[in-house]
């Protein structure tokens, strides 16, 4: 079953790390955040997204 991804913008702090490691799915929105670019994570991008949350120093993202 997919994934649903979150992200809480106020834990970001604009490191880049979900980018370098998923830009698929994650890019930088106009304040100079993180967002999301879809809400269920594609089979294809399972293992990559599963590094972003892991690799965020934060804990912004969150995989449900
Ligand atoms: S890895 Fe976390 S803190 Fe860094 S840009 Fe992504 S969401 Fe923000």
């Amino acid at each position: 079953m997919s994934k649903k991804v979150k992200l809480d913008k106020d834990l970001c702090i604009s490191c880049g790390v979900c980018n370098a490691v998923c830009p698929s799915l994650f890019d930088w929105d106009d304040d100079g955040k993180v967002k999301p670019l879809m809400e269920e994570v594609p089979a294809d991008l399972a293992d990559a997204a599963e590094e972003a949350e892991a690799s965020c120093p934060t804990g912004a993202i969150s995989l449900e």
